[in-house]
């Protein structure tokens, strides 16, 4: 005999038939962004990467590589760092921080923990229990804090309290590697000496081929010879962008991209030639 099942049970394991939920329309108002999309999809032929004709063009190329430089500048004017920050020194917790984290997460833990601790010297002088409560949702929050704390004492003594100015320096702060050395250089100090190599630029630059390396320090280099110098700051900032809203790490957003034209990657979902 089938056992008596309460009402809300039966729901759960399907005895009673559910009325199928109403989705929304598949297809898209003609004249809206995603009709748009759609029709470019619908139109475009799947072209193998390599009978693509952008093929022919080397990667490295100096008018290709000015063209993505143009189409950067020109989608992300004024790109700024995500990570808030009023100082060289909240610059440097906060990149410290954002590791394996989120900006956004980033940014909402820093004020409370800059108001607990608003100068080296009291980052310094601060418990590791304390720093880590604060900072616990960005993840590693452990070693995090410990770097923090270290980066701060590193700072106040021997640098009298003041975040230097100088990669060398800068990589002797616990914590501190070249991509937070180009972020504080670069966005703070507008000293170019490098460029930030995070997740973001990483994958765009294989994407785009401007690299085939696949370790942060080998792709800074290669960066370093075909990007000029006073476009390495902006050039990082604009490709972080574009790597979160546009050609993301799963499904990359190619019928949004300004780049698309430019573009060979055998990760696209959809190409135009
Ligand atoms: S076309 Fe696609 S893969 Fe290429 S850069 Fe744009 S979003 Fe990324």
């Amino acid at each position: 005999m089938r056992p008596a099942v309460a009402p809300g049970n039966a729901r759960q394991i399907g005895l009673v038939k559910m009325p199928a939920k109403k989705t929304p329309s598949a297809k898209p108002a003609p004249n809206s962004p995603r009709g748009e999309r759609a029709r470019k999809i619908a139109a475009a032929e799947p072209v193998s990467p390599k009978k693509r004709p952008g093929k022919t063009v080397k990667p490295l190329a100096p008018e290709r590589i000015a063209a993505i430089l143009d189409a950067l500048a020109k989608t992300y004017p004024g790109v700024v760092c995500a990570l808030n920050h009023r100082s060289a020194w909240e610059l440097t917790v906060a990149t410290i921080l954002s590791a394996q984290c989120t900006d956004v997460r980033v940014n909402l833990v820093t004020p409370a923990l800059f108001k607990a601790f608003p100068t080296p010297k009291a980052m310094a002088a601060a418990s590791l229990p304390e720093l880590e409560e604060l900072i616990r949702t960005t993840g590693f929050f452990r070693n995090k804090a410990k770097s923090i704390k270290g980066a701060a004492k590193v700072v106040v003594e021997q640098f009298g309290g003041k975040v230097p100015q100088t990669m060398e320096e800068l990589l002797q702060l616990p914590g501190v590697a070249r991509k937070t050395a180009n972020v504080v250089l670069g966005s703070w100090f507008k000293i170019a000496v490098g460029v930030v190599v995070d997740t973001h630029v990483m994958r765009l630059s294989r994407r785009l081929e401007l690299t085939t390396q696949t370790a942060p320090e080998k792709v800074e280099k290669d960066l370093m010879q075909i990007i000029p110098q006073d476009r390495w700051i902006d050039f990082s900032h604009e490709l972080i962008h574009h790597g979160r809203q546009i050609c993301i790490a799963r499904k990359p957003r190619c019928a949004d991209c300004t780049l698309e034209k430019l573009c060979n990657s055998s990760d696209k979902t959809w190409t135009s030639h």
